[in-house]
Parts: structure tokens; C-alpha cells; sequence
């Protein structure tokens, strides 16, 4: 456990948990905590999901609570169990374990009882308007709304209605059943909302049992109240339902004695997360699956956790960006980049170093003996010295990148080009002598002479070369298949697009790059999941399409920024 914080630490405490621990030091709820994350099972969960996991499992584990992660299963016709076990597999990758797993949908005998209570108490009817006629009737800001024909309906009538409802005697949307509070409200959430409608549907978990289905604000402050939730913490367009879910929770209690009166827990709402260059929303994103612009929910384009993961995300990097970003109560957006930085501190620390040529060049050494090959020693990780060392074949024919060699340098180019002497890392200082090239004019292959003093990268006469470049020895290398991705949107914001446009005209085409790179041979024992850095590029990991013989790699973050240095330079130019 961690040592009690001092006054100071305190200080930075967000506005969630400061509410916390003055309820605690007040005894409000006993010095309980339990929170729970609600998920509608509509889709896979994305990073902003990951704001509220690390939130309401967070502030459970801070203060020796409780977390429940309970799927808000009150809609029968958008829930699947390929989400369920996603979004329970995905909890616990970020490294959280929920107290309990529950469904909503295993509340409903409860609810029911509490809304035949509400009909007894004059609180609720059953409404026979139409849809259309409901939302018309609702009124506006500014003007009240009109009381439906049926509102004053006996409650020997009101019980008969609901429970015909109930037996299914009714089609679709024939009726509902409302709460009678105040058609003139300003809050209009508080114009007699509906609780209940009717859906012929089966449901993923209750099957055919019902045919009636709560509404979200109807059920959701009963699942807090049944679980004894003591902080329901949820985000900010839930600001104006608050008055509701209080009045649910005290109409049920209305009239009961104290040790009769469900339980009533306190909700508090935060700010949403939003991200630059990425979209989230849960029905947005299965639109792109389900018309193939991405290959699945887990793509490693796509803002998922089963995406982050799959494009070799660490969950430690997701926690610690979450932790940064706090809580607030104003919705902003946050910058891809910052989550980005804490993926590469982290892999920094933690991957180890490999050579890989992204798009080959073939380089032969021609002053070196054909046949022979050495094994030249490497470091494992700089970071980490326990990682060790490994070795590296050398031999007369290697490969370098492409963008190494220039035949005609570019001003400032300290790479290879004629006449021009670079370092191989690890290895040996390269002098260019000439190119080859095929009929079209094409270089096919660079010759070169190497230094054999050099061994280790330095020349015993002290003189200097400007670069160092990667490489991999021809016959020794492995092709493998590497995926390179670029942001899914276009532009920061991914709703921002000319008026009348859809917002997938902004999808960036080049968001894939497929290229087949030549590996060191050690990348050979490479299993799914695996990360490394790939020096000089970034940091990648093996993705489980990858079989026996093909492995499939995808860069998860390349090693710097390049989309700040693009604007900065933008911002540079104007
Ligand atoms: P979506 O619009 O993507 O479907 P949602 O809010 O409907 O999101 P839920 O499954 O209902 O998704 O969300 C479960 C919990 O996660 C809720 O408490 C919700 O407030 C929270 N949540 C969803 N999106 C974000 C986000 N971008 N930032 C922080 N919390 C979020
Ligand atoms: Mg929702």
C-alpha cells in the first residue's frame, strides 16, 4: 500500500477523489468506496473508455474499494456476446480486475417491481401517444410541454395496461410507460420521461421472458442503488439527468420506512476524453468495420483497446497517459501525440534494439572475401544492461535503406552517396565507389569498400565519418511482411469536414503502407506480441497474423513525432 500522502499531495488531488475522501472523513457512506464501469455491450471499448476504467477501478483500488463492471444490457436489439467477452478481456488487459461481473439485464424482475410501486404511488402511467406525438408534445427550452390525453389515467387502469404490456398483448411502440413528474420542467429530462417500451425482441441474456425493456435513465440509478454503488461516476452530458436519477431513486423510497428504503448513491460527472485524429464513437466505428474500411475492431488503426493492443500498445503506457490527463470538468481535446510519448517511454525502457531494413538497397562490399561470414557483437538495449548482447552476421553482400543512399546528395546529406564514407552500426566504416544499374536506369545494387581497422565502428587514425546507418547481411536476413500505419483521419478533427460532407470523406487513404522489410536473423524466434525497437525507425511488434515462416510486424509508434515536426514546419512557413 502506498505511504500516507502529505498534505501537498493532496493538493493535486483531482475534484473526483478529493469528493472521496471528504465523504470518507465524514463517514457518508461509511468510509465505503465502490464505483462501477457500465459499458453498453454495442461495441468493442475504445481509449476513451479507458479514461473512465482507469478512473472507477482506479479510485476503488486507491481506497480499498470495490469496482463491478456491469454491462448496461437494458437494450435488446444492439447487444452481442462477441462484445461482452471483448470488453471483459479488455478490462483486464489495462490491468484491472473487477469485483463482480453483472449484467443489467439481471435487474429487470426489480425494476418491474419498482415501476408497479411507482404506478401504485400515481408516479407513472401508461401512455398510449404515439413516438412522434411524445417528442412533439415535449416542448422546447423555452416552452412548456403538453400534458398527454392519457396522464390522469386510475392507477387500477394504469396496472392493468402495464401488465398487458408486460404479457406482450401489445405491438411495438403502441404504448409506454411514463413518469409523471412536470411537462412543464425546465430541465426537460424531467417531462414525464418514459421508463419502459415495448420490444418484441430476445434479448442476449433474458431470451424471450421480455418484451418490455427499461429505458437507460429509468435503470440506470437502480443498478448503482442494487450494487450499493457509493460514487457513480459518469461523464458529462449525464450533468442534466442527475435531478432524474435522483427523483427515480426517491420515488421508489417515498413512503417507506427508513430500514425499507433502497439504497441512494451520489453521481458525479466528468469530462469526456477526446483525441486528435481519432473518432470515438462506438456506433461510428462499427460503421467502419462493418463496411470494411478497416479489417476488424481490432485493427491497429482503429482507437480500440483491442486496436492500441494489437498495434503493440502497452497497457502501462495507456495507464500512465490516463493518470496524466486527469479529470476535469470542461471538455477538451487532447493531443494523439502525448498518449504517443508515453508509448515511447515506456518501450524505451523496455524493447529491445534490432536492426531491420524497411525498403532494401542491396550493398556489396567488394573488398570483402566472398564466403566469409563474422559475427559482430550488439547491445540488447542501452537502456536496460541486463538485456545483454547479441550478435549480428556480417558478410559481402548486406542490405541498407533505400533513403540511405543518394547518387546525387541532396545539400546537407551525410549518407551514403559516391565517394562518400558512413559507419555501419556495429560494424565497419563504408567508403561508395559506384552504382549499378539495370536497363531503365534503375540502381539495382551499391558498391563499396569497407575498412577492416574499423571493426567496431571506429578507425584507429581518429578520422571521422558524419552518419551512422543500419543494415542487415543479405543471406542472413529474414523478409518479413511490416505494416506501417498513419493517423485513420485526415484531419485533428475528425468531424471536421466542408458542410454536407459525411465524416468518412475524411478517412486518410494512406493510412497503411504495407512494405516487405529484411530482418536480423535473431527476429526469426519473434512470437505475436513481442515488441522491439527497430533502430533508427521506431517501435514495432509482431502481429498475430504472422505463420510459420511470414512474419507480419506493425509499427506501433515510430520514434519521434513526425506530424509535430510537419506542423511546425507549416507553422514556420506562414
Ligand atoms: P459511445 O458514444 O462511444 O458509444 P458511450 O458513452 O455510449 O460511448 P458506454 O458503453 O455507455 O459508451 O460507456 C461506458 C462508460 O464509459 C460510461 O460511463 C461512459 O461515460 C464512459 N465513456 C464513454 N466514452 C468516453 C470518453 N470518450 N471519455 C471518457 N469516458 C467515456
Ligand atoms: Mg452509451
Amino acid at each position: 500500500m502506498e505511504a500516507e500522502k502529505t498534505n501537498d499531495e493532496r493538493e493535486g488531488l483531482d475534484f473526483i477523489r478529493r469528493a472521496i475522501e471528504e465523504d470518507n472523513k465524514s463517514g457518508k457512506w461509511g468510509g465505503r468506496v465502490a464505483t462501477r464501469f457500465p459499458p453498453e455491450p454495442n461495441g468493442y471499448l475504445h481509449i476513451g473508455h479507458a479514461k473512465s476504467i482507469c478512473l472507477n477501478f482506479g479510485v476503488a483500488e486507491e481506497y480499498n474499494g470495490t469496482c463491478n463492471l456491469r454491462y448496461d444490457d437494458t437494450n435488446p436489439s444492439k447487444e452481442e456476446e462477441e462484445y461482452v467477452k471483448a470488453i471483459e478481456g479488455d478490462v483486464r488487459w489495462l490491468g484491472f480486475t473487477p469485483a463482480n461481473v453483472i449484467f443489467s439485464s439481471d435487474y429487470f424482475d426489480t425494476m418491474y417491481e419498482y415501476a408497479v410501486d411507482l404506478i401504485k404511488k400515481g408516479l407513472a402511467y401508461v401512455d398510449d401517444q404515439s413516438a412522434e406525438d411524445i417528442r412533439k408534445n415535449r416542448g422546447t427550452l423555452t416552452a412548456p410541454g403538453t400534458e398527454s390525453p392519457y396522464r390522469n389515467r386510475s392507477v387500477e387502469e394504469n396496472l392493468e395496461l402495464f401488465d398487458k404490456m408486460r404479457k406482450g398483448d401489445f405491438p411495438d411502440g403502441s404504448k409506454v410507460l411514463r413518469a409523471k413528474i412536470d411537462m412543464a420542467s425546465p430541465n426537460l429530462n424531467l417531462r414525464d420521461p418514459v421508463m419502459y417500451r415495448i420490444l418484441h425482441e430476445s434479448h442476449h441474456n433474458t431470451g424471450t421472458k421480455w418484451c418490455i425493456y427499461p429505458m437507460y435513465d429509468w435503470a440506470h440509478g437502480f443498478e448503482d442503488s442494487i450494487e450499493k454503488v457509493t460514487h457513480s461516476l459518469c461523464t458529462l452530458e449525464f450533468e442534466n439527468h442527475r435531478p432524474l436519477y435522483h427523483w427515480f431513486i426517491d420515488a421508489v423510497n417515498k413512503g417507506r420506512p427508513e430500514d425499507k428504503k433502497i439504497w441512494h448513491p451520489q453521481q458525479i460527472e466528468f469530462a469526456r476524453l477526446n483525441l486528435t485524429y481519432t473518432m470515438l464513437s462506438k456506433r461510428k466505428l462499427l460503421t467502419l468495420v462493418e463496411e470494411g474500411r478497416v479489417k476488424s475492431w481490432d485493427d491497429p488503426r482503429m482507437p480500440t483497446i483491442s486496436g492500441f493492443r494489437r498495434k503493440g500498445y502497452t497497457p502501462e503506457a495507456i495507464r500512465a497517459f490516463c493518470k496524466h490527463i486527469g479529470m476535469n470538468k470542461f471538455n477538451s481535446t487532447v493531443e494523439i501525440s502525448v498518449l504517443e510519448n508515453f508509448l515511447r517511454e515506456d518501450l524505451n525502457k523496455r524493447a529491445p534494439r534490432r536492426l531491420a531494413v524497411l525498403r532494401p538497397l542491396k550493398v556489396v562490399i567488394t573488398n570483402y572475401p566472398e564466403g566469409q561470414t563474422e559475427e559482430l557483437e550488439a547491445i540488447n538495449n542501452p537502456e536496460d544492461e541486463s538485456a545483454g548482447t547479441r550478435t549480428l552476421p556480417f558478410s559481402r553482400v548486406l542490405y541498407i535503406e533505400r533513403e540511405d543512399f543518394a547518387e546525387v546528395p541532396p545539400p546537407k546529406y551525410f549518407r551514403l552517396f559516391p565517394g562518400n564514407e558512413v559507419r555501419l552500426r556495429y560494424a565497419y566504416f563504408i567508403k561508395c565507389t559506384n552504382v549499378v544499374k539495370d536497363a531503365s536506369g534503375n540502381i539495382t545494387e551499391v558498391h563499396c569498400t569497407y575498412d577492416p581497422a574499423t571493426k567496431g565502428g571506429n578507425a584507429p587514425d581518429g578520422r571521422k565519418v558524419k552518419s551512422t546507418i543500419h543494415w542487415v547481411s543479405a543471406a542472413d536476413s529474414i523478409p518479413a511482411e511490416v505494416r506501417l500505419y498513419d493517423h485513420l483521419f485526415k484531419t485533428p478533427d475528425p468531424e471536421d469536414v466542408p458542410e454536407g460532407a459525411d465524416w468518412r470523406s475524411n478517412l486518410n487513404p494512406n493510412s497503411l503502407e504495407v512494405v516487405t522489410a529484411q530482418l536480423e536473423p535473431s527476429l526469426k524466434s519473434a512470437k505475436p506480441g513481442d515488441r522491439f525497437q527497430f533502430e533508427r525507425h521506431g517501435y514495432f511488434t509482431v502481429d498475430p497474423d504472422s505463420t510459420e515462416g511470414k512474419l507480419v510486424f506493425n509499427r506501433t509508434v515510430s520514434l519521434k513525432d513526425t506530424w509535430a515536426k510537419e506542423s511546425q514546419k507549416g507553422a514556420k512557413k506562414k
